[in-house]
């Protein structure tokens, strides 16, 4: 464990061009946006890099923006920013409930959107409700601008689908009117912790059935997950507190989970269960039916 910062050659944008040119000139660097994962990373050595691009200062990626039929956020917009945003609130309250529980006050306000999906942590809590909300990611280089959904986003514990010249810009969420979604954590304490297992839960009903189901969590595989089989189970199906307590069990399907300083494997597969469960449940109460 190393404490000092190691030195590296630092060089800030202010524009998203500048910093385009700046990832596109140099070799051996890592983007710098709130800095609340890289400088510890860069303190304990996970990396060691001779530049460091500071992307915080560029106001144009950070916004909030409602199209009607969806939402886009900057990447470097704030936890906190989002958790306020009324727009947010209104179209994913989901993403806010879930960014709400991240972190202290302080950290929000510095840590941004974008780099707790680029960190790829498996615990990442941004990603079960941009995962469940169908989420996609826009990825700019100098070469131009893509598109990845965020299921295809996440490929192992810090690798991500970004190329080696790419950038995250933004976040695009399709507004769907009409579902109810939830997000809860568990951690080793009521708050400021990093998740045991998160899961977010979105569903869509018609005529007391499930017209479609979304189930996502962390922390419990390499990369966030969809819940697949547990979804499939449930779509179609009568609304009960027996299918969905069936359903649930299906998630140990989809997840891998390790015994770490946090919890074991074994903890975190039953509380995988129960924790989808109560998502389900509460996701429904969102769309007004009681089970
Ligand atoms: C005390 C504490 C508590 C925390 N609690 C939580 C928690 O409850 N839940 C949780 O999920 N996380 C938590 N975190 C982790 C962290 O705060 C979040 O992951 C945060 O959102 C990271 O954002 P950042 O802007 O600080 O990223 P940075 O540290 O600046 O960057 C993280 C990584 O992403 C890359 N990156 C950043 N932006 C971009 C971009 N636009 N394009 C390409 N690459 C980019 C960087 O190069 C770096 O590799 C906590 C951290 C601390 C220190």
């Amino acid at each position: 464990m190393f404490y000092r910062i190691p030195k590296f050659n630092y060089y800030r944008a202010s524009t998203l061009n500048e910093a385009l040119d700046l990832v596109s000139s140099l070799n051996d660097f890592k983007v710098l946006a709130g800095g609340t994962d890289l400088v510890i990373d860069l303190k304990v050595r996970r990396y060691t890099v001779k530049n460091v691009v500071d992307i915080s200062r560029i106001k144009e990626l950070d916004y909030i923006a409602d199209d009607g039929d969806r939402v886009r956020i900057g990447a470097l917009t704030k936890l906190q920013s989002i958790a306020d945003s009324p727009i947010i609130r209104e179209k994913a309250p989901v993403l806010a409930d879930a960014v709400r529980e991240m972190a202290s006050w302080q950290i929000r306000n510095v840590a941004t959107i974008g780099g707790n999906l680029c960190n790829a942590s498996p615990a990442a809590d941004t990603a079960p409700p941009l995962y469940v909300l169908n989420a996609t990611l826009r990825l700019v280089s100098k070469e131009g601008e893509r598109e990845v959904p965020i299921t295809e986003f996440f490929l192992g514990p810090r690798k991500t689908a970004l190329r080696s010249r790419e950038l995250l810009k933004e976040i695009v969420i399709p507004h769907e009117p009409d579902c109810g979604a939830s997000f809860l954590k568990l951690g080793r304490r009521n708050s400021f912790t990093l998740s045991v297992v998160a899961v977010a839960t979105l569903v869509k009903v018609d005529k007391n059935k499930f017209a479609d189901v979304r189930i996502a969590l962390n922390s419990v595989a390499p990369t966030p997950v969809r819940a697949r089989k547990a979804e499939e189970c449930l779509k179609g199906k009568e609304i009960s507190l027996n299918n969905i307590t069936e359903a649930a069990k299906l998630v140990l399907h989809d997840i891998s989970p390790i015994s770490d300083v946090r919890a074991s494997a074994e903890y975190r597969k039953d509380m995988s269960v129960v924790l989808t469960r109560d998502s389900l449940i509460k996701s429904l109460e969102r769309v007004g039916i009681k089970v």
